[in-house]
Formats: C-alpha cells, structure tokens, sequence
C-alpha cells in the first residue's frame, strides 16, 4: 500500500515508529499515542486504504469483522476481556476524525465514561 501517505500507512510500512501489539496478515494493532484509557489500542487494516467508515463497501465486510475480531482476541489475550473494554470508530468531522484510515479504538482499563456529545 505504497500509495497510503497517511499517518497510519506510515506506521504499516514502518516509517514511523509505533508500539506495535499486534498483526496478521491483515490486521495492524499499536497504542494510541495520545491515550484516552490505560488501554488504548488502535486496529487498521494493513492492505486497503478506506478513508471513513462511509466509504466501507459490502465486500469489505470480512476485514471489518477481522478487525472486530483481532481486538477482541487481544483483549482476552490480555486478561481484560471479562472486566469489559469499548470499541469506537470515529467518522468524519463530527465525531472529531483526524487521521483518514479506517481504524478501530479499543479502550479499556477501568471504568470508562458514558459517551455523549
Ligand atoms: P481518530 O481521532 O482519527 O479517530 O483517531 C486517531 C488517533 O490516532 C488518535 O487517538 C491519536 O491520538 C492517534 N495518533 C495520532 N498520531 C499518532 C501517532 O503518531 N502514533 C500513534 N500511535 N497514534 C497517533
């Protein structure tokens, strides 16, 4: 994905560095550099670039599950599953996106806030 000149793709290709704490073959995991819970872990896929949520196709239905489904691995893995974590996917302006890579926040740690506005 040579063409994927975001932040993320960065960190795919390794340009950047990262705390990486995951992967396969089509999913990349790292913490979130600016934590918002004592786990704070971001899943994108490695392989197509998808700006926004907005932009999924159907056919792209099984990358999202695999991302849905590597954290959820992770968060068993990690022995925070039973407590309980929340996922997000932020889309667009409204919801505060900055970075225009599909991605998924898994947060966990404690106790989180109720969300809102
Ligand atoms: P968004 O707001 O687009 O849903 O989430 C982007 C996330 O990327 C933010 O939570 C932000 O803290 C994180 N982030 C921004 N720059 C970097 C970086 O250079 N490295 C890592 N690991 N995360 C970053």
């Amino acid at each position: 994905m040579a063409d994927n000149n975001t932040l993320f793709g960065k960190i795919i290709r390794r340009e950047i560095p990262a705390t990486i704490v995951y992967e396969d073959d089509d999913v990349l995991a790292f913490k979130d550099i600016a934590p918002q819970a004592p786990v704070h872990v971001l899943f994108v896929p490695k392989n197509e670039l998808i700006p926004t949520m907005d932009d999924l196709q159907p056919a792209q239905a099984a990358l999202v599950g695999k991302l849905v489904l590597a954290a959820a691995e992770y968060a068993r893995r990690e022995g925070f599953a039973q407590d309980g974590y929340r996922v997000v996917i932020n889309c667009r302006e409204h919801a505060g996106q900055t970075v225009f890579h599909l991605h998924l926040h898994l947060l966990a740690g404690g106790h989180l806030g109720r969300f809102g506005t």
